[in-house]
């Protein structure tokens, strides 16, 4: 056996390492490329809705692109989304000197909280991700609160979407679909809420006090009154 050799579990001879790094290499291009692609078909159908859309690579030209749409010193709200947090948003926005409004703080009084959910929908800017984008341009969103959608929903401001390509789904049914059985169970976890979905990993449509799903928002154009950007990210983002 050469040193070289790549040897599966059972020590038996595979590929010759710089035969499977050329293959490696090949197969992250073509997944690099459909991504890609997959990024500007969306983007079209987008646009024919009425929203601005982009599509970059990575988490790092995300928070770039979010930066150019922000002005220094403007006041933006973030409700509970995942996807603005890993992307490195809520730190970079509060070092260029901009007010970033949000409710995560555990130390919130019930009525700052409140009042905090409001505020986020009065900023300048409301920066948020969507739970699920079909190929056809339908954003897809769930809530608890409903502050999340009602934010989507309507705002004299500014909204501006950060989502990843792993929300892209077929259709709308498999959108709702993926809302329940893929973004709200990690979310349940996170939220330490008992559902059913933080037990099993599937949605069972439950009546639980704890219900993670009580709005469902599905947005079929951009709503009037304000921009709406989409920046689409060629990565994993979010739940
Ligand atoms: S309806 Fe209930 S079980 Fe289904 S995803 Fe929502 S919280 Fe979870």
């Amino acid at each position: 056996m050469e040193k070289n050799d790549i040897m599966d579990e059972n020590s038996q001879w595979v590929f010759p390492l710089g035969e499977a790094m050329v293959l490696t290499n090949q197969f992250n291009a073509a997944r690099q490329e459909h991504r890609d692609r997959l990024g500007r078909t969306l983007v079209k159908r987008l646009e024919e809705r009425g929203f601005h859309a982009l599509y970059i690579q990575t988490k790092e030209e995300a928070l770039s692109e979010v930066l150019k749409l922000i002005p220094e010193g403007a006041s933006v709200g973030v409700p509970g989304s995942v996807t603005i947090r890993e992307i490195g948003a809520m730190e970079k926005l509060a070092e260029r000197g901009c007010s970033v409004i949000h409710h995560w703080n555990p130390s919130l009084s019930p009525e700052e909280r409140m009042n905090t959910l409001r505020d986020e929908l009065l900023a300048d800017y409301f920066l948020t991700s969507s739970n699920a984008i079909t190929l056809d341009g339908l954003l897809v969103n769930i809530d608890g609160n409903g502050n999340r959608v009602s934010g989507m929903a309507w705002g004299k401001n500014t909204l501006i979407f950060v989502i990843g390509l792993n929300k892209v789904t077929n259709s709308l049914d498999e959108a709702i679909a993926r809302t329940r059985n893929q973004a709200t169970p990690p979310n349940a976890l996170r939220l330490h809420l008992q559902t059913p979905c933080a037990s099993t990993g599937r949605c069972s449509d439950c009546n639980s006090p704890d219900r993670a799903c009580k709005a469902l928002l599905v947005l079929e154009r951009a709503t009037g009154g304000r921009t709406t950007h989409v920046i689409l990210v060629g990565e994993d983002l979010g739940f």
